[in-house]
């Protein structure tokens, strides 16, 4: 950590001021989590604390829509044989394809379902999803769901990867603030 930058907790008595820098750092480190060059690991940890931050932001009623986006993923033939589900070996002789069992299926037709959340915070708006099975708790839909196409993987970063480490530490603490106060949460929407 920067020496001359103060702890958190000296920056932010009241954690809930923190919320609107928390959620900034989060839309860069989001949308990093989709460049080729961020390693899985880094990814997990991101999108754990993406995780506790949309728990945290939808607890505290910043959530101002939610609702369920549907991507459909076609069914994939496989490569190696081209859906024939045979392959023929160096002598000639057609057998079962290794990679796809004799199918000629790669993978099966199969939806992914996400849970879109749009928030806004001190007058800013962010949509996140997080896919349907990490969700911690139980949201109420405000809208019926929507069927999408998968969002272009990269786009363009404006934060410094020098802060990440900040950035990352900053929506700790509001996630981690939240959890152990024991003060009812109250809606921030107009802040
Ligand atoms: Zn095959």
């Amino acid at each position: 950590m920067n020496r001359r930058q103060k702890p958190l907790t000296e920056r932010y008595p009241n954690w809930r001021d923190a919320i609107p820098a928390a959620c900034e750092a989060m839309f860069s480190l989001n949308r990093y989590a989709k460049y080729e060059s961020c390693t899985p690991d880094h990814r997990d940890e991101i999108y754990r604390i993406k995780n506790g931050l949309i728990e945290a932001l939808y607890h505290l009623g910043a959530a101002v829509r939610v609702h369920e986006h549907v991507v459909r993923r076609p069914k994939q033939t496989c490569f190696d044989c081209e859906g024939t589900g045979t392959s023929v070996s160096y002598d000639g002789e057609h057998e079962e394809c290794y990679r796809c069992g004799g199918t000629g299926i790669y993978r099966e037709a199969c939806d992914d379902t996400f849970v879109a959340f749009r928030f806004m915070v001190a007058g800013q708006a962010y949509c996140w999803h997080q896919p349907e099975e990490c969700l911690t708790f139980a949201p109420v839909l405000t809208e019926e769901s929507e069927q999408c196409a998968l969002e272009p993987k990269e786009k363009p970063l404006y934060m410094d990867r020098r802060k990440f480490a900040d950035a990352k530490r900053l929506v700790r603490f509001v996630v981690e603030s939240r959890t152990s106060n024991r003060s009812p949460d109250h809606i921030i929407r107009a802040a």
